[in-house]
């Protein structure tokens, strides 16, 4: 079966009872024992709830996983993951993973010793000298964010398998419609379903997949036990959410690759970043991985005003935080996901007061070119 039809049919999503054609929320906190003493599959939905277990299915199976979790956010998804590891454990992640991994992981640092290595993640080398006697895990995020810098998927696995150490995978800004990191052996994917899953922005969800029973067991468990539960709500709006997923991104990479094109000889766009370019430092190795470019576009301009002017003019576009909804979605790193950087250390990994993100949405792509090269006053 092809992916989009996948999409609409690889799960079930016919209630059984009724054959209403959507699942319908099981909106309670408890179960009544109906046959007590004997026990039955759901007792308290902290523990585990049909709605949520629908729609892990349906995620997982859209991994090729065998098995999947879902989390109450995509932070919550990669806690629950970190979690798994101890005291005296170390980590190796790039530099430009999301902002919140970054804070989490410098705190489970200071306060429960697990330590860490941040490394250039576009070479492997920098990852291979990172690795001492204590790593138990590689953690990658390919395309980075806001930067869109590359990570050989393979070469990780390679180096990972050599020496028993775990992958894990952030695939949100890809999904698993455009790349698969468990098929190219990483063993735990995860997938912030706030963004292009959910598709609406309008939920807060997060996902892990994994083949490996042992993980998953532990990540069940660290739900459970830290309460990274997911709302009834939520998993069933992601579960109308993906339905949509293939013609939402094949709408909104096109359109990503068509403004990443034109933006290139706009006056007042200084560099493009874009990994569908074949300008893009890591374009072979990203599409030696993934089946598409992206729908993610990050561009700097000429100048602070310019930059300044843009996200004071766009009509379209929503300036905010956030990425992968059906509106288009204009974000400034510099003040918003990297405020927490110091301004050193923001300027050297090339996250400048020049640089906008831009999330494309399913509008018209001509309409959103005309408002950005409007609003720079760009021929
Ligand atoms: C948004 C995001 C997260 C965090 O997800 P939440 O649902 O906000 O907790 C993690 N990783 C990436 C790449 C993201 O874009």
């Amino acid at each position: 079966m092809e992916f989009d039809t996948k999409l609409i049919h690889g799960y079930k999503y016919v209630d059984p009872v009724t054959g209403a054609t959507s699942i319908p929320k099981y909106q309670a906190s408890t179960f009544q024992q109906l046959n007590f003493p004997n026990n039955q599959s759901y007792s308290y939905s902290r523990f585990g709830n049909p709605t949520v277990e629908y729609l892990e299915n349906a995620l997982a199976a859209l991994e090729n996983a065998k098995y999947g979790v879902c989390l109450s956010s995509g932070i919550a998804a990669i806690s629950s993951v970190l979690l798994t590891l101890h005291s005296g454990d170390h980590i190796v992640l790039g530099n430009n993973v999301y902002g919140g991994t970054k804070q989490l992981v410098e705190e489970l640092n200071e306060r429960y010793g697990v330590n860490f290595t941040c490394v250039d993640e576009t070479n492997i080398d920098s990852w291979k000298k990172a690795i001492n006697s204590r790593t138990k895990l590689l953690y990658i995020e390919t395309p980075s964010n806001p930067l869109l810098s590359i990570t050989d998927i393979k070469e990780i696995v390679k180096l990972a398998k050599d020496k028993k150490i775990l992958t894990v995978a952030d695939n949100t800004f890809m999904t698993p419609y455009y790349q698969n990191p468990l098929s190219l052996g990483v063993d735990i994917v995860i997938q912030s379903c706030t963004k292009f899953l959910g598709g609406h922005s309008d939920i807060i969800l997060g996902f892990v997949a994994t083949n490996d029973s042992q993980l998953y067991q532990l990540i069940q468990n660290n739900r459970k036990e830290f309460g990274f539960t997911p709302g009834v709500e939520e998993c069933w709006l992601c579960m109308r959410g993906i339905k949509t997923l293939a013609v939402r991104l094949e709408k909104s990479s096109k359109s990503a690759e068509k403004l990443a094109t034109l933006l290139q000889n706009v006056d007042g766009v200084k560099k493009v970043y874009y990994p569908g370019l074949s300008t893009h430092d890591g374009h072979d190795t990203h599409l030696s991985q993934s089946s598409n470019g992206g729908m993610v576009v990050s561009f700097e301009l000429e100048s602070e005003g310019l930059t300044k002017q843009l996200l004071k003019n766009v009509t379209i576009p929503i300036v905010a935080v956030s990425l992968g909804g059906v509106e288009s979605i204009l974000s400034y790193p510099w003040s918003m996901s990297h405020a927490c950087i110091s301004e050193e250390e923001r300027l050297a990994m090339g996250v400048t007061p020049n640089l906008v993100r831009l999330s494309v949405g399913v509008e018209n792509v001509n309409d959103l070119f005309l408002d950005i090269k409007n609003s720079i006053g760009g021929k």
